[in-house]
């Protein structure tokens, strides 16, 4: 009958709208359930499923920040990613931990790197970290705290300056970021802040040769 077809037709139609034209050639029960669960992750406005504990840097430690610390989101698919911004902490690893646990702190950075070269994620990189200061600058970047204070040049150790390194080529190489100071700023650089982090002691010169050379010896 003609107004099944054209029900079946529409049915057809919103699943094409819904999860891609792929899934609705194949049509129902055919596609394997991964490739279905990946297309439908990939919509507008929807949480991709998260596994609990996962990092997006191998060998990091995860400590989970309070909620209303960041904002979930599908990065690079709702927001792409173009920017890595360099941050110093004004403390120690263990109290900046705490602050990004705090509820009421109301900023977290995606990683904290340690004195020692241990590297801590507290957001996802799908997710938007308030450590900006300024929303456009926070939904297309990764932060990254550095523990230690900005007018103590001995807190940036060499085993510091190497774990962040390693960290930061991965970045840009998952989200083809170019390796510059166009793309790898300070907090100080973004627009509208008040911070004056890394500061004067941060090795700008040094720190982009150890993200180059990360990325040569990692490719
Ligand atoms: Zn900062």
């Amino acid at each position: 009958m003609g107004d099944g077809k054209s029900d079946s037709d529409r049915r057809i139609g919103r699943r094409a709208l819904l999860i891609g034209g792929a899934a609705a050639a194949v049509g129902t029960g055919v596609l394997a359930r991964e490739e279905l669960a990946r297309l439908y992750w990939r919509l507008p406005g929807v949480r991709r499923q998260r596994v609990e504990g996962a990092v997006d840097f191998r060998g990091a430690r995860w400590v989970a920040a309070s909620e209303a610390n960041f904002r979930w989101a599908d990065r690079p698919d709702d927001y792409g990613i173009d920017m890595v911004v360099v941050h110093v902490t004004q403390g120690d690893l263990d109290s900046a931990v705490k602050a990004f646990e705090d509820p009421g702190h109301k900023a977290a950075a995606h990683y904290i790197v340690g004195k020692d070269g241990h590297v801590t994620q507290m957001i996802r990189e799908l997710d938007v970290a308030y450590h900006a200061g300024n929303r456009a600058y926070n939904e297309r970047s990764v932060g990254i705290e550095h523990e230690g204070f900005v007018d103590r040049p001995k807190d940036f150790t060499d085993a510091m300056y190497a774990a962040s390194a390693r960290l930061t080529a991965a970045i840009c190489r998952r989200y083809d970021i170019a390796v510059d100071r166009e793309h790898i700023i300070g907090h100080v650089e973004v627009p509208g802040t008040d911070h004056t982090d890394p500061g004067e002691h941060w090795d700008w010169d040094r720190y982009l040769r150890l993200v180059r050379e990360a990325q040569a010896t990692a490719a």
